[in-house]
């Protein structure tokens, strides 16, 4: 799976609609400290059905959407669109979107979808949302410095991955 593209609306600091397209090969993000580089990740792993706020930087799922600057009034609603290609299949679309006070819907290739289709189709190739592939800030650190039980539960939470392909599995055989 290759990600193509990336649209961005509303989301944290991106406040107007921004699409990113992205080129075979390594892609690096650069740029000076708060312009946004770990809030792109954040999008693309929230798209990919991330479930948890926290992993997200925020207190509450809303917490993904723009909350207004001294110049910028808030926004109501956040959306991310990933386009991948498929080797073994044809380009799919997955947009999430969340209103303020609503919780989120997804979109699979333009037909309502839920949070474990998103998931599952990523769930492929370790790229999944919690796969090992995508790094966050300050992890390797956190992975060097935590105590033993504190590993354990990165570990599991690695492992959840082999999860996901069985389910993945099984959903292919219904
Ligand atoms: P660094 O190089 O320090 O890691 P970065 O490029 O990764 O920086 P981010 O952490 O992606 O920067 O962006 C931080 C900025 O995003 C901050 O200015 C913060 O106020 C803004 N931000 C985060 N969430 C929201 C939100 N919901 N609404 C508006 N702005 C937000
Ligand atoms: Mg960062």
């Amino acid at each position: 799976m290759q990600f193509a593209r990336v649209k961005l609306t509303g989301f944290k600091s991106f406040i107007d609609p921004v699409e990113l397209r992205i080129l075979p090969g390594l892609t690096g993000v650069v740029g000076p400290n708060g312009c946004g580089k770990s809030n792109l990740l954040e999008a693309i792993r929230w798209a990919m059905g991330e479930g948890s706020a926290k992993s997200l930087r925020g207190a509450a799922m809303d917490d993904v959407i723009f909350a207004g600057t001294a110049t910028r009034p808030q926004r109501q609603f956040a959306e991310v669109s990933i386009l991948a290609t498929r080797d073994d299949d044809d380009d799919v679309e997955v947009v999430r979107r969340i209103e303020r006070g609503a919780g989120s819907a997804y979109r699979i290739n333009g037909r309502d979808a839920r949070a474990r289709d998103a998931q599952l189709i990523f769930a492929d190739a370790a790229t999944g949302a919690h796969s090992p592939a995508l790094v966050s800030q300050g992890r390797i650190g956190a992975v060097i410095a935590a105590k033993p039980a504190e590993r354990r539960a990165m570990l599991e939470e690695a492992a959840g991955i082999a999860g996901l392909h069985v389910r993945r599995r099984e959903a292919e055989i219904r």
